[in-house]
């Protein structure tokens, strides 16, 4: 079942208010995109004023606490993203499993509270080089799923994203008959754990995705999308990441 792309972008910890004018190129490189999601997850410090640049383009955000609200200092609850218009949350990014620790428990409590709050959770999941190495890429990753998966989310809460930590940042990416059989491994995973929602819920690729190799990955059976780094910080960057995902 071919699923509406989309392409989303983490801005990371990037970006002050001189970046809003990539925001709005980005849209207007979005808005002529049809029958694609376009989404920009920048620092929580722009969620509001990207907001005010956006109709095509979605916010998010890229990461949340578990709880609705409390004693925890210096972090962000999914209803204050709501709060603000994002439409999405990135949790369990690579970056925040190592930087932070997160385990799959604490990356599925973010998620059911993004979903909580309204919004589309997008759950990131990936194996290290050494995992692949030893032929663990698969186990890991349904392990990651089986942990960070919130059992009851419908097709329309949720997205995953495959991101295979030493794609991201790197400049390398697997090969494409790799991506397909991760992608593939995912989809069955999804159907085990959601059912029939599993179907539904859109796979994005992600780990070096830019203009020159975004067609062929998207081209991918259960390819569903891409979430993007570093090439999502410009126009100039995204917008052909978008065209690809808007042709394939
Ligand atoms: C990411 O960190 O989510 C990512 C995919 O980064 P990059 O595109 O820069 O590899």
């Amino acid at each position: 079942m071919a699923l509406r792309k989309l392409v989303a972008g983490n801005w990371k910890m990037n970006g002050t208010r001189a970046a809003l004018g990539e925001i709005a190129a980005i849209e207007a490189a979005a808005a002529g995109a049809a029958g694609i999601d376009v989404a920009i997850c920048p620092p929580f410090t722009l969620i509001a004023a990207a907001g005010q640049q956006v109709s095509k383009v979605a916010i998010g955000g890229q990461d949340c606490h578990h709880a609705a609200k409390g004693a925890h200092t210096g972090c962000i609850a999914a209803t204050m993203l709501a709060d603000l218009g994002a439409r999405y949350v990135i949790v369990g990014h690579s970056e925040r499993r190592t930087d932070n620790g997160e385990d799959d428990a604490q990356v599925r409590a973010k998620a059911e509270a993004g979903i909580a709050a309204g919004l589309i959770a997008i759950v990131c999941v990936g194996e290290t080089e050494g995992e692949r190495d030893e032929g663990r890429a698969g186990s890991v990753v349904g392990a990651q799923l089986d942990g960070s998966v919130p059992p009851a989310a419908t097709a329309a809460q949720l997205v995953v994203a495959y991101e295979p930590v030493w794609a991201i940042g790197t400049g390398r990416t697997p090969s494409l008959d790799d991506v397909a059989e991760m992608h593939a491994l995912i989809r069955a995973k999804l159907l085990a754990i959601l059912g029939q929602e599993g179907a539904g819920v859109r796979i994005l690729y992600g780990g070096s995705v830019k203009p020159d190799n975004a067609a062929a990955l998207m081209a991918i059976a259960d390819v569903d999308g891409a979430l993007v780094g570093g090439a999502s910080l410009t126009a100039a960057q995204f917008a052909p990441i978008i065209e690809a995902a808007a042709g394939a």
